[in-house]
This record gives C-alpha cells, structure tokens and sequence, in this order.
C-alpha cells in the first residue's frame, strides 16, 4: 500500500509487522521542550512514522541553542523553536500532524496541554521544569519519559502511573532548585534523545521491554550503559499521595 511505502525500512526482516506501524500512525505523541533532546526525539518519532506529535516550548532560537540544537537553522535565529521544529517535520513529512503551543508551561495552565496525549517525553532542560513535569503526569494518569543529560552524562526512564515509581522515587528531588548552567554536549543528548524514542516506541507497538522502575544511564567518556532498578518509594510525596490529601 502506498502509504506504507515511506516505511518499506522499518517491516523489512527484523523489523515490526504492518500493524505496529498502523499503530505509529495512529498514536500521538506529545514532546515537551524543542531543544537538546527534543530536537532528536522529534526527529526520530517523525521517522518512525508517529501520526500526531505535539510540541511545547516558550523559547526562541538563539545563537547559543547551535552546538546541540540539531532541528533549527541558524538562519532561524529569534523565531520560536516550535515553529522551526513544525517547519522540519513538514519538510521532512507532511503526512505527520503537528500542533503547538507556544506558551510556558507552569502549573496553572497545563490541563489543555496534555488533555488528548497519552504519553508525554520529558525533553526539558531544567530540573525544576522536569519534576513539575513529573507531578503532573502523575496527577492526571499520563505515561512520562523521562530524559536528562548533564555533562558526558545522561539518564532515561519510563514512568506509568500507578503501576512504576515516578522520577522522585529515582532521583530524589532536590529541597532547592540551584540556578546551575551544566554544558550539554549534542552526542550525549543525541544518545539520551534516542533511547526516549526507542521507548516511545516500545509503548506504543508493545514490542520489546521497558525502562520500568529501570534507570538507563549513559557515561559518554567511558561509552558506558548501565541499568539501575529503583523501587516506588511509599513515602513519595508525588506518586505515593498524587492528591496531595
Ligand atoms: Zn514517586
């Protein structure tokens, strides 16, 4: 069938059957943040074949975003990012639907955001950001994967609600958010960015084995994987009392 033919790569031998990929076709996606990793993700769940991708991000491309930021054009400078990234997937294919939104998350106005998206890719850049991100994919049952990178390093997880621990059950959220500038080198986020859409896919196909209560972590100066396990912390103040009650 002709709408298959884009994807002849991903059913040939050891690939996924005809159905997985209507799955892809059918699913939506939404990418938090147009930056680092959501450059990649992006470019990856488009590749794969992802029907429906959502972008959020309030920033405008500047001249510093250029030693990582692969989805934008320098002659894009002061454009918003999400307008750049739609410009990209279009480009790249114009069967895939994109929506935006151009406004800053906070915890006031996320509900519209997230309502029609069942999975949510943690690609910001602050840890502040990451685990409001985190509370409220909790709150409202929604399956998060989380990404971040820090130097040589990165890390990725999957977190479900109600059936996995959530991102402070594997790392403990910090009392106080530091105003820290860590550097983000674009192979280290290339990698991390990656296997977010390798888990995006397995969610969505069923196909292979998720980062569940698993921590992947990335050392790109030893090229150096290692999983660790976590549990569901039962005094979690995010995942183990959602309410807040
Ligand atoms: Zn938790």
């Amino acid at each position: 069938m002709r709408k298959f033919k884009k994807y002849q790569k991903n059913l040939a031998k050891e690939g996924i059957t005809q159905e997985q990929q209507e799955k892809l076709f059918n699913a939506k996606v939404l990418v938090m943040g147009a930056g680092s990793l959501g450059s990649n993700v992006i470019m990856n769940l488009a590749a794969l074949g992802v029907g429906q991708i959502k972008i959020i991000d309030g920033e405008i491309i500047q001249e510093t975003d250029f030693n990582r930021q692969l989805i934008h054009k320098y002659k894009n400078i002061g454009r918003a990012k999400v307008m750049s990234a739609k410009d990209w997937i279009q480009e790249f294919n114009p069967d895939i639907k994109v929506e935006l939104d151009k406004t800053k998350l906070h915890e006031l106005n996320y509900f519209n955001t997230i309502e029609n998206y069942d999975i949510i890719v943690d690609c910001f850049d602050t840890n502040e950001a990451k685990y409001m991100l985190n509370e409220i994919a909790i709150r409202h049952n929604k399956i998060l994967v989380h990404g971040g990178v820090r130097g040589f390093r990165g890390q990725v997880t999957t977190i479900i609600p109600n059936r996995t621990g959530c991102l402070s059950c594997a790392i403990q959220k910090p009392r106080f958010f530091k105003d820290e500038e860590f550097a983000v080198l674009s192979p280290v986020a290339s990698v991390i960015s990656s296997l977010q859409a390798q888990e995006v896919f397995k969610l969505i196909t069923g196909e292979g084995e998720l980062l569940l209560n698993k921590i992947q972590v990335f050392d790109g100066l030893k090229s150096e994987f290692k999983i660790l396990n976590f549990a569901k912390n039962a005094l979690c103040e995010t995942c183990s009392n959602p309410l807040g009650f």
